[in-house]
């Protein structure tokens, strides 16, 4: 058996130990401050004797410690040590992680917790139940509120069958053996094996950082504490600054203003699209030598279209010169079947010299160049290279 340290001292990050058996490269030791994992909580990380401990694994009270070439054998006294920034930004975190869903409970009583992820290089907690940035403002202000009101944290051990699930946040099924720890912050207890600090005011500052669809399984939300959380919260109002100018709005109407550029984007580039496909329908004949052509450039047309009306003027026996200016410049030629008019190469040539690139076919050929500035040469050098066919 080996006796658990970090449930005695979540704050123990040395230990002096001694190895009672070795398993190919899992070495296990009498007793260890290493959390194995759980609770959505990651594993730790560290040393033995200096070697790197690659993965942990509890199993029949014994907890296994992965070392890739280790010459320890039983018997052996070793010196360990736990990686403790990363330990010590996981128990905040975790304690951090009840104080939100707690306080999102108390806001939407239906909010169900279905995931919790607690890694050094992202935390989160995935729920079901209605949620926007509203809402996260206020419960990330209630948890900031219980951390500068610095409780804390209890951690006590209940019978199974005194544990009332009116009273503790507890999935049963997914409770081993009749000993169940529970931690208390404030009103909010929980069943939880995982390893927490013991005041919120360790957590200095708590601050959510996205909002995203987890699938199926709800939203997600990514948040962080410490030091890590205050630092982005500076960068992030200098970006909204940057923002709000660029946009000319105030910082405080940004979402809204954000919401109406982008609505009246939209709206416009739903009107150019309409418009380009009005222009295509009613290009002009050119004749260039005896090559009957219909040419145009046209702002934001799709692709599809633009290749659907140069098949259509093909087929009239006439050549297509179809641009469009996007976030780079599309461009199609086509000709008859029975033209002699190397299209692919014709594009090619007018292309490269852009940085853009052509393929295709020789009578129907497609291509373009990232720029957008210079949609007026390659019609101009598309012209002139059919004049001269
Ligand atoms: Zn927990």
């Amino acid at each position: 058996m080996t006796v658990k340290l970090y449930k005695r001292d979540p704050y123990m990050f040395e230990f002096e130990a001694t190895v009672t058996a070795t398993d190919g490269d899992w070495v296990a030791l009498d007793v260890s401050a290493f959390y194995p994992g759980g609770g959505g909580q990651g594993k730790d990380t560290g040393t033995v004797q200096g070697l790197p401990v690659h993965d942990l694994r509890a199993k029949d009270d014994i907890l296994w410690h992965l070392i890739p070439g280790s010459p320890l054998q039983p018997g052996t006294r070793v010196w360990c040590s736990v990686d403790w920034e990363r330990r010590y930004q996981l128990m905040r975190a975790h304690t951090a992680e009840h104080m939100l869903f707690s306080a999102l409970q108390r806001q939407r009583p239906e909010m169900e917790l279905v995931k919790i992820s607690l890694e050094e290089g992202q935390k989160q907690l995935i729920v079901r139940g209605d949620l926007d940035w509203d809402l996260l403002l206020t419960v990330q202000d209630e948890v900031n509120q219980a951390v500068r009101e610095n409780l804390s944290v209890l951690r006590s051990c209940l019978h199974r069958d005194d544990l009332d699930p009116e009273e503790v946040r507890v999935k049963m099924e997914r409770i081993e053996g009749d000993e169940i720890s529970v931690v208390e912050v404030g009103q909010d207890r929980v069943a939880c094996s995982g390893i927490h600090v013991m005041e919120t005011g360790e957590i200095e500052a708590f601050l959510i950082i996205r909002m995203a669809s987890a699938g199926k399984d709800g939203t997600a939300i990514e948040f962080l504490v410490g030091e890590e959380a205050t630092a982005t919260a500076l960068a992030l109002a200098n970006h909204a600054l940057q923002a709000a100018e660029a946009l000319g709005s105030r910082v405080e109407d940004l979402p809204r203003s954000a919401r109406n550029a982008k609505e009246r984007s939209e709206s416009q580039r739903r009107a150019l699209k309409q418009y380009a496909r009005q222009v295509l329908a009613a290009l002009p004949l050119e004749e260039v030598g005896d090559i009957k052509v219909r040419s145009g450039v046209l702002p934001m047309a799709d692709r599809a279209e633009l290749s659907e009306a140069a098949e259509s003027i093909r087929s009239n026996g006439e050549v297509a010169v179809l641009l469009s200016v996007d976030d780079g410049i599309s461009v199609v030629l086509a000709a008859p079947e029975d033209s002699s008019l190397d299209c692919k190469r014709l594009l090619q040539e007018s292309l490269t010299p852009l940085g853009g690139r052509g393929g295709g076919k020789q009578c129907f050929s497609q291509g373009g160049v990232s720029r957008c500035d210079c949609a007026r040469e390659i019609l101009q050098s598309i012209m002139d290279g059919i004049r001269l066919s």
